[in-house]
């Protein structure tokens, strides 16, 4: 088992802090990969990084919505999607994402595509490599 970062996760990056195991690690570069990601051969399954995230973007695997119903207001953020976003992260540094739609109220959503996404991101994308790059350290507040 592990947990799995979804779609709408927002950069945020406060997960990265409390996470025992440091497995979690931002998508990198932003526009291939536009959320964090969990490695799920590390992950122990602990929860802490769920109420970390302000928006709720971490399930435990078998719980990830397959028909995720929208509060309305919240984005997903997917390479794909044409909509932007302007925030600030954990850290305050400015995040800035142009692959977002907002979803309105009711909207569904799948997102258990983002559990092959996390896994892939570790098996055959840059993993835990991005943690080494200007724009991670960047996303840290340097
Ligand atoms: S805390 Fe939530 S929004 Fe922030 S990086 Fe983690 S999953 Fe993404
Ligand atoms: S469940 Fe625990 S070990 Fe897994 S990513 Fe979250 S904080 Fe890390």
């Amino acid at each position: 088992m592990t947990h799995v970062i979804t779609s709408l996760c927002l950069r945020d990056g406060g997960c990265v802090e409390v996470c025992p195991v440091e497995c979690i690690v931002p998508g990198v570069p932003q526009d291939q990969y536009p959320t964090y990601y969990i490695d799920p051969d590390t992950c122990i399954d602990c929860g802490a990084c769920v109420p970390a995230c302000p928006y709720n973007a971490i399930f435990p695997e078998h719980d990830v919505p397959s028909a995720y119903v929208a509060k309305g207001g919240e984005y997903i953020s997917r390479v794909g999607l044409t909509g932007h976003y302007e925030g600030t992260n954990h850290h305050g540094v400015k995040v800035v994402l142009n692959t977002v739609k907002q979803l309105e109220p009711g909207e569904t959503v799948d997102l258990t595509p983002d559990i092959e996404a996390n896994a892939e991101y570790f098996r055959s994308g840059p993993g835990y490599k991005a943690n080494d790059t200007d724009e991670a350290r960047a996303a840290r507040g340097g």
